[in-house]
């Protein structure tokens, strides 16, 4: 019987946020292919019992990306643990709505500081180690409001059309080195997310979940949440070997939201 293909046997992904949402389904999924994964967040009891549960070739670790120190001693940890890494999977990341009124500094700055500089941190931390190797895959978890504009998420909006810039400049001054840099874009996914966004409209509008949920897959053709097994297979895909001259893309994910 022919063994299940592991294009990634060998390689040491990262995987930022991993210990649930979209950004466990992505270490699934880059497990499942075979690459040694390590997963990180603040909380680090989700991520190494998730990490335990997955098996030999799975680690958590704690990392806060708002935390150079904290980025710096991670990544260490992990390259000593399972080698350079080859895959980093941006993922970590908040998503905090409001009135552009009401959109203080210290928000404004909670979100670039997570879902930009953080990505940014990290991305310097692991590419000497990529360099080394002579090859890497860098994926952004970004988001369809990093392509478009959305009413009430001015800071969120900025994080993630930021993250895309990154994406597309770093794509450029590392195109002769064998590392593609690309970003994901998903729409409304089913995660912990999704579900504070519904409980946050329910209580400021005092509408049911289900006109809120209505109201927040309104603009997919679809009409549904995106499933984080979804996502995670168009981040894999970007991480294949033969997906080398994918670089510096923003992929919608997000059942035709956006085309
Ligand atoms: P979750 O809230 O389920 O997961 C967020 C993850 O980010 C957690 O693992 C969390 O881990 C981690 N995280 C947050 N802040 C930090 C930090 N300072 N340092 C390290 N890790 C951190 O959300 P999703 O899975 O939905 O989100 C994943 C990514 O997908 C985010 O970048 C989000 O913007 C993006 N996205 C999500 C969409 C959605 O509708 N769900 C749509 C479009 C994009 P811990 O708490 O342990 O630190």
């Amino acid at each position: 019987m022919m063994g299940v293909p592991q294009p990634l046997a060998g390689r040491h992904a990262l995987v930022t946020g991993g210990g649930r949402g979209i950004g466990a389904a992505i270490a699934r999924q880059l497990l499942s292919l075979g690459a040694h994964v390590t997963i990180t967040g603040r909380d680090v009891a989700r991520v190494t019992a998730a990490a335990a549960e997955w098996g030999d070739r799975a680690a958590g670790i704690k990392m806060d990306v708002t935390d150079p120190g904290s980025i710096e001693a991670g990544i260490k940890g992990a390259s000593d643990h399972f080698g350079p890494i080859a895959i980093l999977i941006n993922n970590a990341g908040i998503a905090k709505a409001a009135p552009f009124a009401k959109t203080d500094l210290a928000l404004w700055e909670d979100i670039l500081r997570t879902d930009l500089t953080g990505a940014f941190l990290c991305a310097q931390a692991v590419l000497p180690g990529m360099l080394g190797l002579g090859w890497g895959r860098v994926v952004n978890v970004a988001s369809t409001a990093g392509l478009t504009g959305l009413a009430y998420c001015t800071a969120y909006c900025a994080a993630k059309h930021g993250l895309i810039g990154l994406t597309r400049a770093l794509a450029m001054e590392l195109a002769s080195k064998k590392v593609t840099v690309n970003a994901v874009c998903p729409g409304y996914t089913d995660t912990d997310i999704a579900r504070e966004t519904i409980a946050n409209i329910v209580a400021k509008t005092g509408r049911s979940p289900e006109e809120a949920l209505a109201g927040l897959v309104a603009g997919n053709p679809q009409k549904r949440l995106i499933a984080p097994e979804e996502v995670a297979e168009a981040v894999a895909w970007l991480c294949l070997p033969g997906s080398g001259s994918m670089t510096g893309q923003s992929i919608a994910v997000a059942g035709g939201e956006l085309m």
